[in-house]
Parts: C-alpha cells; structure tokens; sequence
C-alpha cells in the first residue's frame, strides 16, 4: 500500500497542467514544491514598487494550449505593437507586421533589414504556418537550416532572425529545432504578445489558483526518489503509486540517473529605471550589431502597473562569464548611454538565469522524445521533453496526466 496514488514535483507550468487534468478527473495529488510559491521560471519579484520578472519573459497569446488548463480571457493582459525596433549600423529601424498594423508594416518594407524578396518570403512563411496544424515534429532540422531551405538570404537571418528569435530561442546560432521555432512564429503571427497585469507569474497563478489548495506542499525539496519512495531535504519520506517528476531536467537527471540532462541555454537580465521614456511606443528592441545588449524592454511603455517609473530589462542572451556583477552593470551601463546619450539609468537588479531554455538541437531534442516514461512509476513532465516554450511545458503536463489517467 502506498501513502499517495499521484505525486507531482515542481509545480512550474507543466507540473500544474498535469495537476489541473487529474483534477479536473477526479484524481487526487499531491504536490510537492521546493520554493514558496508556484511558478517555477515563470516567476515574478516585488522589488520596492518595481515588478520584476525573473528574466525578460513575454507572455505570447497566440500559443493553442492555453484554454486546455486556464482561461487567458480573465487574466488582464497589455499588448507590444507586433514588431520590433532593431539596431543596425547606430540607428533604428521599426518592423512591424502588416497585417496587424498596416501603416507602420507598409512602412517596414522600406528598410534596409532584408531584401523586397527576404520579406515577401516571411509573407510567405507566415502563411504556411498560419495554415498548417501546429506540432509537426519530423524532418526536426535546426532553425538555421530552415530558414536557409526556406530561401532566406544570410542578411535577413542575420540581421532579422538572429537577433529577436535568437533572443527569444536564447540562441544566436539558431541551432534549436525548427518546431519550436514554428510554435513560436505562429502564435506571434496569429495574436499579441504581451505582458500581464501583475507580472508573468500571473499565467502560473491562474492555473493554481483553480486547484485545491491543501494539496499542495510549498518550501518542500524533493532530494531523492526510490522505488516508489520519495525522500525530502529533511529526512523525511513517502511513497506513491505514481510520481510525476515536473522539475528542470537537470534536477529530473540527478533524482533519477535514467537520462543524462541537456544542456542549458542561459540568460542575464538587468533592470535599470530610466531619467526618460527610450521610445515611445510598446516595442522591443533588438541589436543586429556589436555589443553585449540584445535586446531591451521599456516594460512601462507596454504596462504601468510594473512601476510607476520608467523600467526597463536589459538582456543580453547568455551568461557573461569570468566578470563581476558590477562590471556587468557598469558595462551596460556604458552600452545604453552610447545608444541613448541623453538619458540616466539608475540600476535595479540583474538576474542570472544559467537554466533558462534546454538546449534543443535536433540531436538532443530526439534525445529528449525518447527518455523512458513510467518505469518504477515514474513519469517526466516539463518543457525539456517537447521544446523550449510554454506550449511545450503545457503540452508535456497533458500528455503525462494522459498516460496518468489511461492507467486506470
Ligand atoms: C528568462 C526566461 C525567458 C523565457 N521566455 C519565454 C518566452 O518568451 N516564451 C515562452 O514560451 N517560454 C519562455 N521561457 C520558457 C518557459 O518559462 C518555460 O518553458 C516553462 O516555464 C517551463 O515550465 P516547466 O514546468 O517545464 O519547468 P519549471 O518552470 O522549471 O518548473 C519546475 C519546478 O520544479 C521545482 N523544483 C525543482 N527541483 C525541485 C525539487 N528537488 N523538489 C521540489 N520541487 C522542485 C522548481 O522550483 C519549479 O517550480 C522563458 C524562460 C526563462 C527562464
């Protein structure tokens, strides 16, 4: 007899889709979670007056699994223009999608990011993607290779793809699969992206807060798992039928030894507030050219409630290694005055997040579909196992309180 039927750790995205499908079937869990609230790397800090969320994060409205575990038309969202502001060459050039803006995307197709012939086939592209079902996962070359095979010029990868999708994928060489890539540009092409009210941590909350709360045991570090026994950081034990194991897949590799983690890739985010507003409209701006900045998020353009001054992220997709925390900040610092002379930055925080996104290159990402679910009643459940985006870890928590649920 065991103590529980279902166990869950982590209750980051995946682990409350998976709790929310058994719930909604009648299963009961238990839900074990080492920090003090839900979220995991959707999280968000109350600094002072100032929200921050932990790593420049956009909440992307078009993904097509939000309504399996919430519903995104009560969380209070505020929408970016669909674009970007890029830096090439000391100046800025907005490009913004024609069919949701037409003035400012008619106005687009004058810039120097891309060819006439590069931007007809990011029409052509946009199409396709629109049109097909989401989630194919054969012929899952890297990103790169696609859009090559797809006819792009090395000028428009490089000064268009590589700096807002390698910013997003945290992946500059554009080696993640071509199915995260497509799940992405999709929903962006299909809604907004967005931030919402009180930080990312709302979407997180919005699944837990449908959930019986007296199951779910915060500040509770799981330290090992033993036929069907699961031990926690302070001695204690008990045991359960089934264990989902929704943590990172480093921490899933450690507590099971039965797959070797992938590797990560990682981010630092600085938040400064700012003696002025950068630009005036809802955007991000991204650099195609030199420097650590890749990109930079006046979040109050886009939503007031994160402070009542003007805050901006910095992030620069990767951690910078063998410097100090103030040689960073100094460092930006003198990045941003030379892109923005007239303004003062007074810096807030910066976060390190060396476990941001699995790096999923082809060969990893087959690695990561065939790591063996249900052996000694342990499943796995989280974005490592589908691709490096929330719809992932959405998908992943369905597919595992599935398998759960077929059990019977
Ligand atoms: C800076 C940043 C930017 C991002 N930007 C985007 C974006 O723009 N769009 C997008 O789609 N995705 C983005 N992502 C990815 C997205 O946040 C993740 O894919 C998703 O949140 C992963 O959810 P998960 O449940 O798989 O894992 P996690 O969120 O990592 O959840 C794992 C949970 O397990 C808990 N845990 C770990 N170890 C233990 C233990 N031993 N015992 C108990 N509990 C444990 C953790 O505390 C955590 O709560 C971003 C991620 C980061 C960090």
């Amino acid at each position: 007899m065991f103590d529980h039927d279902i166990i869950i750790i982590g209750s980051g995205v995946s682990g409350l889709s998976c709790a929310k499908i058994l719930n909604d079937n009648n299963k009961k869990f238990v839900l074990y979670e080492s920090q003090p609230e839900v979220g995991g790397r959707m999280s968000t800090d109350f600094v002072g007056e100032h929200k921050l969320d932990r790593g420049f994060q956009v909440f992307i409205k078009g993904y097509p699994l939000y309504d399996d575990v919430s519903d995104v038309d009560q969380l209070s969202l505020h929408s970016f223009l669909p674009g970007a502001l890029i830096r090439l060459n000391n100046r800025f050039y907005k490009v913004v999608d024609p069919f949701r803006n037409i003035i400012e995307g008619f106005k687009s197709v004058f810039t120097p990011i891309g060819s006439l012939l590069d931007k007809l086939k990011i029409l052509k592209l946009r199409i396709s993607l629109l049109l097909k079902p989401s989630g194919n996962l054969t012929n899952n070359i890297s990103t790169y290779n696609y859009l090559k095979n797809n006819g792009f010029s090395e000028e428009m990868i490089n000064n268009f793809f590589v700096p807002f999708f390698g910013s997003v994928l945290l992946d500059k060489d554009l080696s993640t699969v071509k199915s995260t890539f497509e799940t992405v540009y999709k929903a962006m092409s299909s809604d907004n992206i967005c931030l919402p009210e009180n930080g990312i941590v709302d979407f997180p909350k919005s699944i837990y807060n449908q959930l019986p709360k007296d199951q779910f045991c915060f500040s509770t570090e799981v330290t090992a798992i033993d036929n069907h026994v699961v031990t926690f950081a302070d001695g204690t034990s008990t045991s359960s039928k089934s264990i989902v194991i929704a943590t990172d897949a480093t921490t899933a590799s450690n507590l099971t030894q039965s797959f070797k983690a992938p590797l990560y890739c990682g981010t630092t985010c600085l938040y400064f507030v700012t003696s002025r507003q950068l630009i005036k409209e809802p955007m991000i701006i991204t650099n195609a050219g030199e420097g650590f900045i890749n990109t930079i998020c006046c979040l109050t353009n886009v939503n007031h409630s994160y402070s009542s001054q003007n805050l901006i992220s910095v992030n620069v997709n990767k951690i910078i290694p063998d410097i100090t925390h103030d040689e960073i900040v100094d460092s930006i610092k003198l990045e941003l005055q030379s892109w923005f002379p007239e303004v003062d930055f007074d810096f807030i925080k910066l976060y390190e997040i060396p476990n941001a996104l699995p790096k999923h290159t082809p060969s990893e990402f087959n690695r990561m579909r065939n790591i063996p679910q249900g052996e000694n009643g342990v499943y796995f459940c989280g974005d490592y196992l589908y691709g490096a985006s929330v719809n992932d870890a959405i998908k992943s928590g369905l597919e595992t309180a599935e398998i759960i649920l077929s059990l019977d």
